[in-house]
């Protein structure tokens, strides 16, 4: 089950990652100082957020702050799906219509778009003093040129703590930002001269400075593999197919029926409505955010293949950085588990607008339990789906330590036991000596020492410091 290569980046989100062979950014560079990408202003540019924006979230404010028993189901999910078809511009995501998709149009084009929600909260206008309720809420706005800017404020505290610049077919910096300015956590993607592969810095703060966290390749394309374990079960297949290749030629299209084709747009909805609620029982609420409106906005596009290498595939929609994208590649031959596995394999692929696999994990981990903790799209996929998720897989899927997550309160949100995980904290660590000379370990100790103490990178989500 190589689950296979690539991935996209997701805006700041994107995590885990996997790392092409051509990508090693490491092995082209000589020091990682040097290396280091400068930091990249985001300036604000783009467009304005619409003046009409503000009345609108203190309307949605005062109706919806008393409604606790809103949710996003895929009967909304799909009756907002044809409202923004028909050309509206304010749009309920939910049941009771306080999760919703602001859209602004200039000529006809859309150039602005917010999804908000619960919590609400409220600031003081620092020029008139007057007291503005707040929305948590995510804007997208395009300007003439096409660049994109994205904020963030998913606290409601009136500060867009998340802030993300894109330029399309370039690069996507995303970060998150402390009202002093200072920045938490950076991911840059750049898009390879092929225009195929992306490049990805992911630096978190330590001690105060930002530091990189992961560099890997990550590709536009990314195949889900034939042989995922399906959703609850822990062990992994006794023979994984060798892994894809990064990035494989374009896979042989055949036609999918119109059953078929009705059929995916249906799991569509049920993958959004279930993983939209599973993000938020994380505390991503970001990424909830985004993919409501991506599948609200979009027209995918969805191909069926008879190339038996992979079952499911997303081509091009990572972090907005490949404009118009929303090709979904399914083959209806392997696409044959129950309704549950697809629904799994449909929030998969979702999940790569915002992640892309780091080809040497996803490659080299393969076959083995590691693979479900040390890629975030394969955790947060069992973490949403599976029948028994693990505390592992909340802490993968978060990119957090095993010590750092909360479990009731995940539970208690979702509405759904998950287990305890008393082994599997290590996960394992990768050696990126070079290209072609990748070597996945059980500990740090072991790749430390086929490494040479070098380019180790340990994916342990363990908190002891003996576990790495
Ligand atoms: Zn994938």
């Amino acid at each position: 089950m190589p689950r296979s290569s690539l991935g996209r980046l997701g805006p700041f989100i994107l995590a885990a990652g996997v790392s092409a062979v051509l990508a090693c950014s490491r092995d082209a560079s000589s020091g990682h100082a040097s290396n280091a990408p400068p930091p990249v202003p985001i300036p604000d540019g783009g467009v304005a957020a619409p003046p009409e924006l503000d009345g609108y979230v203190q309307k949605l404010v005062e109706r919806c702050e008393s409604i606790t028993d809103d949710t996003t189901t895929e009967a909304s999910l799909h009756e907002a799906r044809a409202a923004h078809d028909r050309g509206e511009t304010d749009i309920a995501l939910s049941t009771k219509g306080c999760v919703r998709l602001f859209v602004g149009k200039s000529g006809g084009v859309e150039t602005f778009s917010a999804v908000m929600s619960a919590p609400f909260g409220m600031r003081i206008d620092p020029t008139t003093f007057e007291v503005k309720r707040t929305a948590a809420m995510i804007t997208w706005s395009t300007g003439a040129n096409g660049t994109r800017e994205v904020r963030g404020d998913l606290d409601a505290d009136g500060f867009a703590e998340l802030q993300e610049s894109v330029v399309p077919n370039v690069s996507l910096v995303a970060e998150r930002v402390e009202p002093s300015g200072g920045v938490i956590e950076r991911t840059t993607a750049k898009v390879g001269a092929d225009g195929l592969r992306v490049e990805i810095t992911e630096e978190s703060e330590e001690d105060g400075k930002l530091a990189v966290s992961a560099k890997y390749d990550g590709a536009r394309v990314s195949r889900k593999c034939t042989s995922d374990p399906p959703p609850g079960s822990e062990p992994p297949p006794s023979t994984p197919p060798k892994p894809a290749p990064p990035f494989p030629p374009p896979p042989h299209e055949v036609p999918c029926t119109s059953e078929q084709l009705r059929q995916l747009e249906s799991l569509l909805e049920k993958a959004t409505a279930g993983g939209a609620d599973c993000m938020q029982a994380t505390g991503m609420q970001d990424i909830r955010f985004r993919m409501l409106r991506q599948v609200a906005t979009t027209s995918f596009d969805f191909k069926c293949t008879d190339d038996d290498s992979f079952v499911a595939a997303n081509d091009g929609g990572y972090g907005n950085v490949f404009v118009g994208r929303a090709l979904i590649w399914i083959n209806p031959i392997l696409f044959t588990a129950g309704e549950a596995e697809q629904t799994a394999t449909l929030y998969h692929e979702l999940m790569h607008f915002f992640f892309v696999h780091d080809h040497d994990i996803e490659a080299l981990a393969d076959g083995t339990p590691s693979l479900g903790y040390a890629d975030r799209v394969y955790a947060c996929e069992q973490l949403c789906f599976a029948k028994k998720p693990n505390t592992c897989h909340l802490a993968a899927c978060k990119k957090k330590k095993i010590c750092e997550v909360d479990k009731y309160g995940f539970e208690q949100k979702l509405g759904k036991e998950i287990d305890s995980c008393w082994s599997g904290h290590q996960v394992g660590a990768l050696c990126r000596k070079g290209p072609g000379e990748r070597q996945w370990c059980t500990t740090k100790t072991e790749c430390d020492a086929a490494c040479g103490g070098q380019e180790c990178e340990s994916k342990s989500i363990s908190c002891d410091e003996n576990c790495r």
